[in-house]
């Protein structure tokens, strides 16, 4: 089965910059291959006989996060790494990662993505790439099940429960937090990632006009990113018991003094 793997590069910290264009800056911040990505990419070593490729767009930092994917046992990687993917919204970038995929992966017969990134959070790209590529899409999916010829069973979250569904091969899936836990690199896989060389793919490489990628092709762009104000004031009631200090706090809700 050939299986490709869906990789973002988000930052590892809360100290983050933007740019001014309220995109973030990604290069020189320290980052981590987004968590739910580690998922997919689990959930994908675990499908006997298969050949997975990992895929990122970003900056050449984001070699890293394909490493990490490469030391875990993913056979190969590409990048996608130009001027021109800059400021992508979720609608470019699934453009991007279709073209390279219809380009280069043609014959997938599985994608496997994380169902949100941490830092964007749309959770768009997944099924945006489905609809891009004209496949069918799981969101929200905790394991798969069975792998068969020409379809698989996933087991997905759902508001009151979990559903099991039947996908038709070639599809998306975009994981969740997966049913069983994610593999650390081993020292072969570490030596074996160092050695790989990730071709890094242009837009020029892949087939895709400007209009369609980065600050160009996306109709979407971030105008503000803020904390909200909070107007409460906080108090801490640092009591001789927790007793006294729950007593103090319904006195205070039910505007009643209980020691009356
Ligand atoms: P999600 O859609 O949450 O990611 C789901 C999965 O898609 C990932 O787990 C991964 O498997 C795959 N994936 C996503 N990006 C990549 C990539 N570059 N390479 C490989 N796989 C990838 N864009 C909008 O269109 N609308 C918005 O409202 C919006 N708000 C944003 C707010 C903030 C604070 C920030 C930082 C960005 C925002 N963006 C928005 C831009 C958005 O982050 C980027 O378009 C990003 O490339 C993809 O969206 P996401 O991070 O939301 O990913």
């Amino acid at each position: 089965m050939k299986i490709v793997v869906c990789v973002k590069q988000v930052p590892d910290t809360a100290d983050i910059k933007w740019s001014e264009n309220n995109t973030l800056i990604r290069e020189g911040a320290e980052s981590v291959v987004n968590p739910y990505d580690l998922y997919a990419t689990e959930t994908a070593l675990r499908i006997e006989d298969s050949h997975i490729t990992a895929i990122s767009m970003g900056p050449m930092q984001a070699q890293k996060a394909l490493k990490e994917v490469l030391a875990m046992g993913v056979n190969d990687a590409i990048l996608l790494s130009d001027r021109y993917f800059v400021g992508a919204d979720t609608a470019a970038t699934s453009n991007a990662l279709a073209a390279a995929i219809k380009t280069k992966l043609s014959d997938f017969d599985l994608i496997l993505c994380g169902q949100y990134a941490t830092d964007g959070d749309t959770a768009q790209t997944g099924p945006s790439l489905a609809q891009k590529l004209g496949v069918a899409v799981a969101t929200n999916v905790k394991s798969i099940e069975k792998v068969e010829e020409d379809k698989v069973i996933v087991r997905k979250a759902v508001d009151d429960g979990t559903m099991r569904l039947e996908v038709k091969l070639p599809a998306v899936i975009c994981m969740l937090e997966s049913d069983y836990p994610v593999r650390l690199p081993s020292i072969s896989g570490r030596m074996k990632a160092q050695d790989y060389k990730i071709p890094v793919l242009t837009a020029g490489d892949i087939n895709i006009k400007a209009d369609y990628i980065g600050f160009m092709g996306s109709p979407t762009q971030v105008k503000k990113v803020f904390h909200p104000e909070s107007k409460r004031e906080n108090k801490i009631y640092d009591e001789k018991t927790a007793e006294e200090a729950a007593n103090l706090i319904i006195e205070k809700i039910r505007g009643v003094d209980l020691y009356e």
